[in-house]
């Protein structure tokens, strides 16, 4: 079996999942991730199955993968916004993902981003290191409102944690059973507006689909988001406006915007985010801690073997 394995957090980190992958005798080939559709082109025919990050599966992609050995695609990660997935059913294409093990890390990096934004947490690091002694104010996050739209998994943690740190916690989710969330005390929205509007922070919690593309633009910021309102984004670029987000900083109404996704990634240099003390950016890394990974990477393997 010839297996090509795109994800950088896999290859970087060491643990047990890379000798799960040594074990199964399989034949790796590494590129490093993400990989655009024109890469993979002229070589995806060669590999029976992939194990991949965030790469562009175009239905062209995969069906020069079909007409070599494409059988299944292993995806590191739970987000499958970059892999035509209607191309892959009509080509008989296996595509799986890694469920339930990367939700703990990614709700802590949420807070991560929260408490840094804060407690001014950067820009004092900064400050040190240039040897001043620059005291800032901070806010506590304590009794502030948090609309957390989706509440899957990672949503679900991310409450969890916000309620144990005395916030309130309201939700919006229009397909989550009532079920899986009961034992959580998330007051549910009916509406996206109403969320917002209740909400002095949102985090974006969903997958990216058309539906979700462009969740938070200009309409929404100018009509029902607060004043001072911090956003954080850990699921995908997509999911927001960009220029609405700017336009939305200079004027105030957002206090903040944290992220660790982009539109386009990795990060172009001159992207104008980068002019912006309140816009935070972290380069996709709210999946990556040593525990993760080896989960993650694990699962990918086991799910690979479990399809071919
Ligand atoms: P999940 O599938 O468990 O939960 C997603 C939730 O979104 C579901 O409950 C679903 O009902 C809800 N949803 C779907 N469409 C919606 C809509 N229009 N409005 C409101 N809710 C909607 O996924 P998860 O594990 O919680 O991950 C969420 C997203 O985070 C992933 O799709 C992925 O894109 C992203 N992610 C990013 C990283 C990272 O490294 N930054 C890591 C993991 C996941």
């Amino acid at each position: 079996m010839k297996i090509l394995l795109t994800s950088t957090s896999f290859q970087d980190t060491p643990g047990k999942h890379q000798d799960v992958l040594k074990s199964t005798g399989f034949d790796v080939d590494y590129l490093r991730g993400p990989v655009k559709s024109d890469v993979l082109l002229p070589l995806i025919g060669q590999y029976d199955a992939i194990i991949c990050g965030d790469d562009e599966y175009t239905r062209e992609v995969l069906q020069k993968g079909k007409s070599g050995k494409l059988k299944v695609i292993s995806k590191y990660g739970i987000g499958l916004d970059k892999i035509d997935l209607e191309a892959a059913s009509d080509l008989g294409i296996k595509v799986v993902r890694c469920k339930g093990v990367n939700h703990i890390t990614v709700s802590e990096h949420i807070l991560a981003l929260l408490f840094s934004f804060y407690k001014n947490i950067p820009e004092e690091i900064h400050y040190t290191r240039n040897g001043e002694w620059k005291r800032l104010i901070g806010h506590e996050i304590f009794r502030k409102r948090i609309g957390i739209i989706g509440l899957g998994r990672i949503g679900q943690e991310l409450a969890k944690r916000c309620k144990a740190l005395g916030m309130d916690v309201y939700g919006y989710d229009p397909y989550v059973k009532k079920q899986d969330i009961a034992i959580i005390d998330v007051t549910i929205c009916p509406d996206i507006e109403s969320l917002v509007s209740n909400s002095e922070i949102i985090s974006l919690n969903v997958p990216l689909t058309k539906e979700t593309s462009r969740l938070i633009n200009k309409e929404l910021i100018e009509k029902s988001i607060n004043q001072g309102t911090v956003i954080v984004n850990t699921a995908r670029g997509g999911l927001v406006d960009e220029d609405a987000i700017m336009n939305g900083v200079d004027d105030g109404t957002l206090a903040g915007y944290l992220t660790d996704v982009l539109d386009e990634e990795p990060m172009k240099t001159n992207h104008p985010f980068r002019n912006y003390s309140n816009i935070f950016i972290t380069p996709h890394i709210g999946s990556r801690t040593y525990q993760s990974v080896e989960r993650q990477g694990t699962m990918a393997v086991n799910n690979l073997i479990h399809e071919l």
